[in-house]
Order: C-alpha cells, then structure tokens, then sequence
C-alpha cells in the first residue's frame, strides 16, 4: 500500500556543523508532498488490523490543523477503507481550511465537536460501531510498531546519535525501540511544558531496543506552531546552504535544536548525527507567501 521508494538519506554540511561531526537528514517528507512522513508509519499496522479484524472503516481524532487527520483520509483511501475524523471545535466552522479540505478530497467523513466533547475520547464511537479506532495523532502500540521500521529503510547502525521532533512521542518511541543498543536516541519536543511525556514514551517501549534516549524541553521555541523571525530565517539559511526544506512547526525546530547542541559541544567529537526529518510541509502554507525562500 504504501510505498517507501522515494524515502532518501541525504549527509549535510553546514556553516555553523563543527568538523568533528557528521549529520545526514533522512528524508521521511519525500513520501509525500503533503502527507507528514512519519504519519505513514504510524498508520501502517493501524490500518492493517482494520483490515485483518474487518472492521467496517477507521474512526480517528484531531484538530482542525492536523497532519494526522489528513494522512489518515489518503491511507484509507488507499486501503480502500472508509473513515471518519472527529475534529476538535470547530463546529461552526463553514469554510474548510486546507488540511480539512484535504482530508475531505480524499473521502474521510468530518464530524466537528466542541472541545468538551473531544474531550471524552468515546464521542463518536456509537455512530460508527465496528470502526477500528486510532487515537490523536497516532498515539497507540501499533503506531509505535510502524514506527520501528525507519531506520531500517536505510542502513543506519554506523549513526550514534538520532534526533527527531516529538508530538505525541509515538515516532520517538519507534525509534528507541527500533534502534541499537549503542545508539542515543533524542526526542525535541515541540510543545510547551511536555514532560508529561516521558511517561507516555516509556509506556509504547519494549526490551530489544536502547536504553539510551531523553527528551530535551528546551526547544520548543515558545510553543506548539509559534514562530520567530529566528526559527523563519534559521530555516531559510539552512534550505539555501543544503537544499533540504523544513517546515516551522516541527522540523525546523529539530534542525534549530541540533545546531544549539553542535555549538554547546554536546555531541563527542567523530559523532555521527541522524535527523529524521518526519514531514509536515503543508504546514508552511500557513505562512504569507514569500516569507520562505521555498
Ligand atoms: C505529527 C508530526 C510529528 C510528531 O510525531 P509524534 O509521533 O506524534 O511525536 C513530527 N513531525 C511532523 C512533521 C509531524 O507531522
């Protein structure tokens, strides 16, 4: 069904890497022009034990700017499954945006809530009885599996450090579980105050991977979607010197928190650094035309 032929492992060199280390992005976005890479792998074994189970479509949750709700409706169009998205208030809302209108084309039914009923994470499970159900964002045991097969799209055991942006921490999760035991394996959070995170992480792991990996919080650059003229010209400058698009949202942030820990000598010299670059693009549609140089 899905198709990761257009996945590559692209090695960079920028201005501000110091020279004892080496990095390479592996290119998740290239999946798709729209879709978020890593919603891909997260979706994979959810939409498998739909079909393994019968089930009659996928009932999933999001809000109303969700890469998720709009990869789901591409994956189940096609698995050829039907699908439902309970959007987060937004019940007033006429006029789709571009993630809603998105997910719309590609046939998933959208059922706007207000936030109270979002909030009970049962709403819409009695009008769709006999729907598998996948959780905000992909957060569950077989997001987490999907996940595990990343590094192995290339061979990546020579990396001794990955690095990628954490939301619900199921890519983070895949990738601890997935990865050598000699790997370090950091997640940079995009949102404000995660470190409830932790434990949510702890709970998708399983013995087999490395015991090696932390959360760093202290990037998250003001908050879920909030950008500076930083982040907007760290992402211009770091498209212009490799040629690799970042979006400001998740992965921009990653890249900008890789070159803080470079410049603090976090990394022992001959390190050799893995971002995963999980997608997100559409997301920089958001912003007025012309503020990227992409
Ligand atoms: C959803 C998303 C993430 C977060 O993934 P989690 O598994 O929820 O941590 C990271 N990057 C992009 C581009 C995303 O769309």
């Amino acid at each position: 069904m899905l198709s990761y032929d257009q996945i590559t492992l692209d090695s960079f060199r920028t201005s501000w890497l110091p020279a004892s280390l080496n990095a390479a992005m592996l290119r998740l976005d290239k999946i798709h022009p729209e879709i978020s890479g890593n919603k891909w792998f997260k979706l994979k074994y959810n939409i498998a034990a739909a079909k393994t189970n019968g089930c009659s479509g996928i009932l999933t949750y999001g809000g109303a700017y969700s890469n998720h709700i709009a990869a789901t409706a591409l994956a189940c169009k096609e698995a050829g499954l039907p699908c439902t998205g309970v959007i987060r208030g937004e019940e007033h809302q006429r006029q789709l945006n571009h993630t809603l209108q998105t997910a719309a084309n590609n046939g998933m039914q959208l059922l706007f809530v207000s936030r109270e009923k979002y909030r009970d994470h049962k709403t819409g499970q009695t009008l769709f009885p006999g729907y598998h159900i996948v959780p905000e964002g992909g957060h569950n045991a077989a997001g987490a599996k999907g996940c595990e097969e990343i590094l192995s799209v290339f061979p990546t055991t020579a990396y001794t450090h990955i690095l990628c942006a954490t939301g619900t921490g199921t890519t983070l999760a895949g990738l601890i579980n997935s990865a050598q035991p000699h790997q370090q394996v950091t997640g940079i959070p995009v949102l404000k105050g995660a470190q409830y995170l932790e434990k949510e992480v702890a709970a998708l792991l399983h013995p087999g991977g490395t015991s090696h990996w932390q959360l760093l919080y202290e990037h998250h650059g003001g908050g879920y979607a909030k950008k500076s003229p930083a982040l907007i010209d760290f992402i211009n400058s770091f498209y212009n010197e490799t040629g690799i698009p970042t979006d400001f949202i998740y992965t921009g942030k990653l890249v900008m928190a890789f070159r803080e820990l470079a410049q603090q000598g976090y990394f022992p010299a001959n390190s050799k650094v893995l971002l995963i670059h999980t997608g997100g693009l559409q997301g920089n549609l958001s912003l007025p035309p012309g503020v990227l140089s992409f």
